[in-house]
């Protein structure tokens, strides 16, 4: 059983941040805490994807060095990953330090009933830099008022992945050439999807244009619609693809989020409400990006991994480059 954050809360709501929230920003992320897109600024944005562009270079001519050489990451996972946790350990091994995995939470003393406070102020006594994922909404933002070392939020519940926004932006780039002027049409579960809740605030920054499907149960919060509206964002909804297909550039498809429903038969009567095949891509742009955070369970068919649109597997990589980025970045190393 995971210490839920309401009832370790109280129990530590006497003890003082210690690095404050956004301190010494004497350079893009330095030092800071990642913890929502809402933090970013533009340039924010613009030196983690510059960063993360050498990283690539470097990477592919010589695969690794010496940048973080005797800095540690704690990669502290409190519910399954595959491509998050394996970037943030590869791009620590790549950029030259050492990593602390806890991903069995069940052979750590939180299943001794370690409150979350505890284990993050135990793992910075050994680490310099955590990445933290979490079953609840503001897990990470809990975990940075007693941490000392900057906290990476590597998903919070249905709150936000904002390290999977960034590399969602560098994908985009990579993929379009720029963002401006892009009809991005997100797709599935928006409602649990936490990607596509820090993915919207990172696009919020540019000048694009949003299509929100989905099943009707399953639509966009309802405060990040009006948040967005709030700052001029262009953005409509429907649960029908074929509405805005054709004009879309950039196709992001989500997974229905299985595990965030309390009952079952919700999910399984919209788990397969849409489903990508080579037929659904004849009826997109030639050079429409199709991408998804993965993993997929049907949303798109096997059959459309040939498709040069299918980017999705070019996504995963870049992964890394920005985790690299980010790391060098709140290290003080970039
Ligand atoms: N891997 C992503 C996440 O952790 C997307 C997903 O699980 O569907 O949010």
């Amino acid at each position: 059983m995971i210490p839920t954050l309401a009832t370790k809360r109280n129990e530590h709501n006497n003890r003082a941040a210690y690095l404050p929230f956004g301190a010494k920003r004497d350079g893009p992320l330095r030092h800071q805490h990642i913890l929502s897109v809402k933090q970013f600024t533009p340039r924010d944005l613009d030196a983690v994807i510059a960063v993360a562009d050498e990283m690539r270079i470097i990477v592919e001519r010589i695969g690794a060095f010496d940048l973080l050489h005797g800095k540690v990451l704690a990669v502290l996972f409190y519910e399954p990953s595959t491509r998050t946790s394996a970037s943030f350990i590869a791009a620590m091994q790549r950029l030259g330090g050492g990593f602390i995995p806890i991903n069995e939470v069940r052979y750590s003393s939180v299943a001794k009933g370690e409150s979350l406070p505890d284990t993050i102020r135990t793992l910075e006594g050994y680490a310099d830099v955590i990445a933290l994922r979490h079953p609840e909404t503001g897990a990470a933002a809990l975990a940075a008022q007693y941490a000392r070392k900057p906290i990476i939020n590597a998903g919070d519940g249905i709150g936000e992945h904002p390290t999977q926004a960034l590399l969602d932006l560098f994908t985009l780039i990579k993929e379009r050439g720029a963002l401006d002027g892009a009809t991005v049409t997100m797709l599935g579960d928006l409602k649990y999807g936490r990607t596509v809740h820090s993915l919207a605030r990172a696009l919020a920054l540019y000048n694009v244009k949003l299509n929100y499907v989905s099943p009707d149960i399953l639509r966009m919060p309802r405060e990040l619609v009006a948040e967005l509206n709030a700052r001029g964002i262009q953005q409509t909804e429907t649960s029908a693809l074929q509405d805005v297909l054709g004009a879309t550039d950039v196709l992001y498809v989500t997974r229905v989020q299985k595990e965030r429903f309390a009952n079952l038969e919700e999910y399984e009567a919209v788990k397969d409400a849409y489903v990508i095949t080579p037929e659904t891509l004849t009826h997109a742009k030639a050079d429409m990006a199709l991408m998804h955070p993965l993993p997929r369970v049907g949303e798109i068919s096997p059959a459309v991994d040939c498709d040069p649109r299918a980017a999705y597997f070019r996504q995963v990589e870049y992964g890394m480059y920005v985790r690299m980025a980010l790391l060098a970045m709140v290290l003080g190393k970039a």
